[in-house]
C-alpha cells in the first residue's frame, strides 16, 4: 500500500510476539529502492517479505539499501541475510553500531551481577540463568556498510527525507521526516498505542530516559500530518501523541517516587510495588510478575531512577554490593515537557 507518494508500507509478521507486525517501509529513492527495517531473523519472515515485494512487482535485488531505525531484532533481524543474498547496503546510526555487534546481546555474568546489585534475590537470578534464551535462525548482528550521523538527506523521486537522530528507545535510534508531504517515519520512537520501552541495562547508554525526552522535544516543532510507526497503525495526532508520551513518563516518575517512600530501597524493591502491564496485557504489581518480566521492569525503573538521580531528585549509594536509592524530596516538581 502506497501511503504517500514514494512511500509504501509492508506489514511483516513477527513470530510469537504480541506486537504482531513490523511495519517496514519501502522508499522509491533516486538510485533504486530503500527499505526501512526488515524484520525478524527467520527464513519464514524472509519468504513473507519476498512474497510482499512480489505483490508490488519487485524482486529483492531491487532493494539497493536498508535503512535501520535501530538495532533490535524485529527491525534489523534479516538485514545481514538480505545483504548476503541480494547485496543491499546496510545503513545505521554510528552510535547504534555497537548494539549491532555480536557480543552486545549476550546474557552473561554482567547481567547477573547487575540484577544482584539492584536487589533481585539470588534464587530468581538462578531461575533466569537456567532459562533458554531465544536463539535466532540467522546471525543478524553485523557491521553496517554506511554509518549515519543523523544529518543526512535521502532523495526520493519527487521529495526527500531528512534523517533525524532520536536516541532513547535505543542509543542510536533514527526517524525520517518528509517535510513536503509532512510525513514522519517514526520507528519505535513514537508508537500510537503502546509506549516504547525506555530501559537501563548494563550495556545501555547513560541516561536513556533523558535522551528520550530530549528526542521528543527535538521533533516537537515539526509539521507532521501522518506518522508511520514501526508497529501498530498509521496515525495523525502527532502533537497530541508526543505530549501523551512525555506525560506518561511524568506519571511513571511520580508512581516510582510514591513506591520509594522515604526509605532506602533497591530498584527491585521499588519495582515490586509499582504497577506493570503483564504478559496478557493485564495490570499487575511487580510482585506478581515472572522473573523475566521483573528483569525488564527493573531496567525500566532504573531508567527513571537514573534520570531522577541526574535531576538531583534521587540519591544512589552502594552498600554491601547493593545499589540503594533514596528520594531527596517527597514532592518534586515533575514537569518534563
Ligand atoms: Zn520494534
Amino acid at each position: 500500500m502506497e501511503i504517500v507518494p514514494g512511500i509504501t508500507q509492508l506489514k511483516i509478521p513477527i513470530p510469537n510476539n504480541p506486537l504482531g507486525n513490523l511495519n517496514a517501509y519501502l522508499l522509491k529513492g533516486k538510485d533504486g529502492y530503500i527499505m526501512v527495517d526488515v524484520g525478524w531473523p527467520t527464513q519464514k519472515t524472509l519468504d513473507i517479505l519476498i512474497a510482499k515485494l512480489a505483490e508490488i512487482n519487485l524482486v529483492p535485488q531491487d532493494i539497493k539499501s536498508i535503512f535501520i531505525t535501530h538495532a533490535h531484532p524485529d527491525h534489523m533481524g534479516l538485514a545481514d541475510k538480505f545483504r548476503e543474498l541480494y547485496g543491499a547496503k546496510l545503513m545505521l546510526h554510528q552510535s547504534e553500531a555497537p548494539s549491532a555487534a555480536p557480543d552486545r546481546w549476550q546474557v552473561d555474568d554482567l547481567i547477573w551481577k547487575w540484577l544482584l546489585l539492584n536487589g533481585m534475590p539470588e534464587s530468581d537470578v538462578d531461575i533466569l540463568k537456567q532459562r533458554q534464551w531465544g536463539q535466532h535462525q540467522f546471525t543478524w548482528r553485523v557491521e553496517p556498510d554506511i554509518l549515519l550521523k543523523g544529518d543526512e538527506r535521502i532523495e526520493l523521486e519527487s521529495s526527500y527525507l531528512d534523517v533525524l537522530f532520536t536516541p532513547g528507545h535505543s542509543r542510536g535510534h533514527l526517524c525520517l521526516y518528509d517535510p513536503k508531504n509532512k510525513v514522519l517515519i517514526a520507528g519505535d520512537h513514537m508508537l500510537p498505542i503502546i509506549t516504547p520501552s525506555i530501559s537501563l541495562y548494563p550495556r545501555s547508554a547513560a541516561n536513556p530516559l533523558g535522551s528520550y525526552l530530549n528526542s521528543l522535544r527535538s521533533i516537537r516543532n515539526l509539521d507532521v500530518d501522518v506518522v508511520l510507526p514501526s508497529h501498530q497503525n498509521v496515525y495523525h495526532n502527532f502533537n497530541e501523541r508526543l505530549d501523551q508520551l512525555i506525560r506518561h513518563h511524568e506519571v511513571r516518575a511520580s508512581e516510582l517516587i510514591e513506591a520509594m517512600g522515604s526509605a532506602s530501597k533497591t530498584a527491585y524493591q521499588i519495582m515490586l510495588d509499582m504497577q506493570w502491564v503483564g504478559a496478557s496485557s493485564e495490570v499487575v504489581l511487580g510482585k506478581g510478575l515472572e522473573p523475566i518480566q521483573q528483569m525488564s521492569a527493573c531496567a525500566e525503573a532504573l531508567a527513571h531512577l537514573e534520570f531522577l538521580r541526574l535531576e538531583g531528585i534521587v540519591k544512589r549509594t552502594v552498600t554491601d554490593d547493593l545499589a540503594l536509592f533514596i528520594c531527596n524530596e517527597q514532592n518534586p516538581n515533575l514537569h518534563f515537557a
